[in-house]
């Protein structure tokens, strides 16, 4: 598909990401490597016009992610995460970044950026820092003058649009920039030997010397910590997890039939606890999308449910993964068997930022909301 072509309303991203969702399982094993990256699952986002499909219908675009209640969206990162976690975690990236754009960039930014996109450029959002200081600019004559470096940057080498948050000291701020990056430049690998997602390539990658335009920058000062979307956005990655958790519990069920062990009672009961566990999670991270898309909620009632299904879907995730885990025994901790590379990957992306401050914060608004517990999340403002 030429991703020039504006893409039409008739677009199903949906059936394109089953596609790319097949592709991706048959090619995951093989990415599994210390330097692997899963470069032909994106020539397939590219072609099966997924990497513009975010770019907003107002500008020409599909607009995923701008239907009522990010249903589209949420299946499709669903999909990505079920074939590939790496992929999934790559593309959630891509949709964050496009997701900002479209949110703060000026006329000119936008049009440029979603031409990118349609271009088939792959787009990253770096936020994370190393802890001895990250990536800094200076305003001088030329441009933004860049000094330090971004660490777990997924893509790092593959992304050829970075949106990375960096400090003005001057200012006392944070901006984004959206900097444009050659393939296999300035990225180090050397420290992800992980023990999960080895294919995402999640990096470091060093922004020494470079000198952008003024206009790559995006937003207001701090816009990228602007609330609810900051913390609220984490709804994505409990999608792309879902996949992930799906994918674990599939590979176990098959294990289990394969072996003709499924008529036993305890497997039986471990495969309905974990059936529950697995819905429960497509439950929170479905009603996570709709709230975060209908924002009918006060915001920190927004960001304390988003938190709570970040939680939800992790616990459900390690209760799939333990489950599994003691049904298929030791076969699974093979390499070569589909739940030893599967829940590397899952029990590797379960990790992220600050869960404790997650529950305590999201504790601490139910704690001050006063009512009914019933009413807490029904977006009742009065
Ligand atoms: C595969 C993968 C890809 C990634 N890609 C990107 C990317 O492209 N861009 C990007 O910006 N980031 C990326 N990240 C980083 C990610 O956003 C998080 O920074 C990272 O996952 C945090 O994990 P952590 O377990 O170290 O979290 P932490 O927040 O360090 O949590 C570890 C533990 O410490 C606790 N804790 C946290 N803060 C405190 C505190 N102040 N005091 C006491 N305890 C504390 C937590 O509750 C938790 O128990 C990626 C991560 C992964 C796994």
């Amino acid at each position: 598909m030429d991703q020039r072509t504006p893409l039409n309303i008739a677009y199903d991203a949906v059936r394109a990401a089953r596609e790319a969702c097949k592709l991706a399982s048959g090619r995951a094993s093989a990415e599994d490597r210390d330097d692997g990256f899963p470069t032909e699952d994106i020539s397939d986002l590219r072609r099966l016009g997924l990497l513009a499909a975010p770019v907003p219908t107002a500008e020409g675009g599909a607009g995923l992610g701008e239907e009522p209640g990010a249903g589209r969206l949420m299946e499709v990162l669903r999909l990505l995460g079920y074939g590939s976690l790496a992929l999934g975690r790559l593309y959630e990236g891509h949709i964050n970044a496009l997701q900002l754009i479209a949110r703060y960039g000026d006329a000119g930014q936008r049009a440029r950026l979603f031409s990118d996109a349609r271009a088939g450029h792959l787009f990253g959002v770096w936020n994370t820092e190393p802890p001895e200081g990250g990536l800094t600019l200076s305003v001088r004559p030329g441009g933004l003058h860049l000094a330090g470096a971004k660490t777990f940057a997924s893509g790092a080498g593959h992304v050829t649009r970075a949106l990375a948050t960096a400090r003005d000291p001057d200012a006392g701020a944070t901006l984004m920039l959206v900097v444009p990056l050659e393939p296999g430049t300035r990225a180090n690998l050397s420290a992800w030997r992980a023990h999960g997602m080895r294919a995402s390539a999640t990096g470091t990658l060093d922004f020494d010397g470079l000198v952008v335009p003024k206009d790559a920058a995006l937003g207001d000062p701090d816009a990228y910590y602007r609330q609810p979307d900051f913390s609220g956005g984490a709804w994505r990655f409990t999608a792309v997890q879902l996949g992930g958790i799906e994918a674990v519990f599939d590979a176990w069920r098959e294990h289990i039939v394969r072996l003709g062990r499924g008529r036993d009672p305890h497997q039986l009961a471990r495969l309905g606890e974990g059936a529950i566990a697995v819905e429960s999670a497509r439950l929170w991270v479905r009603r996570a999308a709709k709230a975060m898309s209908e924002a009918t909620l006060p915001p920190g009632r927004l960001i304390a449910y988003i938190n709570l299904a970040r939680l939800a879907v992790e616990r459900a995730g390690l209760e799939v993964l333990q489950l599994a885990q003691r049904s298929v025994g030791l076969q699974g901790f093979l390499r070569g068997h589909s739940l030893e590379r599967l829940g590397r990957d899952l029990a590797t992306y379960l990790r992220q930022p600050a869960p404790d401050g997650a529950l305590t914060g999201a504790a601490d608004e139910i704690l001050r909301a006063g009512g009914l517990a019933g009413d807490l999340w029904t977006g009742d403002r009065t």
